[in-house]
């Protein structure tokens, strides 16, 4: 079998080994059927019974209560940041967002065709094509709209590596949460969200599913005159099966959430984040500058672990010499430079520290 270097690419991103090596196994027919999951029909009991293992899987990592659905969409977090305003914000037609990185402008971007948009908090500096985010707007620079139909806001800043620490606190409007490249890093408390949406490929699975957590009392605002496959009420009834969803994506994401029970669940797996970003984050912090932390300290991601050096030069010279060590995918976001370590839930601890030896050896040579 080939072997499998370090990689801390930014999204699709790594997968568990265990779960690879269990889908190889099973490709060529799931034990039993004599058909593989790609070749089975998404009506068939056996794929029903995938369908629901999976969605048993994220409400047990969860805790998701009863009064939520929990959906498998496409058209990745992408098609969220329409379907979120399209759903949810008639009849008021205004909602207040919080901007803290390229994804949330995305998300704003689509929110203004459908409505007025009220940016309670920006933390972007910078002018022109130099514009960054490096920190998290606290609770009190909020401008909260108390009329607003919901609050968005991004949980984990996948380019910038910045990360709320804490949901926003916003009283009784609705909280839509983008939390792409954070979901299952750590419990969060469901009941206070009305919608959670996220990419599967960053966290959960591959490329080509979008989980969608939605209370159910949301569902009252989504419009009978809005396209069919655009209205949440469509993929509610039909349990994410009014189209073909993408079925392998979705057995994936069952044997994920099957390896992080295995593991101890989402507070073991928080324990193991913590400590695997700790390792590379000590390295910037005990190195005089020489690896400079593009977030502000406090508002630092898990999942993203974001750096710059003195020069370009002596960028590209660690990315090139790290390449060839095995350090795969460590180039930064062309709006931030610099280097970029995803380092999700699958990605490995050792692979972490090994990093930190690596970078605390290329600063002594360098
Ligand atoms: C990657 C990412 C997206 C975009 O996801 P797609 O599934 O490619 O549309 C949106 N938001 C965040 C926070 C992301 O990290």
């Amino acid at each position: 079998m080939e072997k499998r270097i370090y990689n801390f690419a930014a999204g699709p991103a790594i997968l568990p080994e265990p779960v690879l090596l269990e889908a190889q196994k099973d490709l060529f027919a799931l034990p039993g059927v004599g058909m593989s999951i790609l070749e089975i029909s998404h009506r068939s009991k056996v794929y029903d019974a995938i369908h629901q293992e999976a969605k048993a899987g994220i409400k047990k990592l969860l805790d998701i209560p009863d009064n939520y659905s929990i959906l498998f969409l496409q058209g990745g977090a992408s098609l969220q940041f329409s379907m979120v305003p399209l759903n949810l914000m008639p009849p008021k037609n205004k909602a207040d967002y919080t901007s803290t990185g390229s994804w949330s402008k995305k998300a704003i971007k689509e929110a203004k065709r459908v409505g007025t948009v009220n940016v309670a908090a920006t933390t972007e500096e910078g002018e022109g094509d130099a514009k960054y985010f490096k920190r998290i707007p606290k609770q009190e620079e909020l401008k909260l709209d108390p009329d607003a139909a919901y609050v968005h806001f991004t949980s984990n800043n996948t380019i910038f590596g910045t990360q709320w620490k804490m949901e926003p606190e916003v009283g009784n409007i609705p909280l839509v949460c983008d939390a792409s490249s954070d979901i299952l890093h750590k419990k969060i408390d469901v009941k206070k969200y009305a919608l959670i949406y996220a990419g599967a490929q960053k966290n959960i699975g591959p490329s080509g599913v979008t989980l969608v957590i939605i209370r159910n009392d949301l569902l009252e605002r989504c419009s009978d005159s809005l396209h069919t496959m655009l209205n949440y009420k469509t993929h509610v009834d039909n349990d994410s099966l009014y189209n073909t969803p993408n079925t392998f994506g979705i057995y994936i994401i069952k044997l994920v959430t099957k390896w992080l029970e295995s593991l101890g669940g989402l507070d073991k797996m928080y324990e193991t984040n913590k400590r695997k970003a700790g390792y590379i984050y000590q390295v910037i912090d005990e190195s005089n500058g020489f690896y400079k932390g593009h977030s502000a300290v406090e508002d630092r991601s898990l999942m993203n672990v974001t750096f710059n050096l003195e020069t370009p030069e002596l960028e590209k010279k660690l990315i090139d010499e790290a390449t060839k060590a095995g350090f795969n995918g460590l180039k930064g976001h062309r709006s931030v430079g610099g280097l970029r370590a995803s380092i999700y839930n699958a990605f490995p601890e050792k692979g972490c520290a090994d990093l930190a030896e690596f970078m605390k050896d290329f600063q002594k040579k360098n």
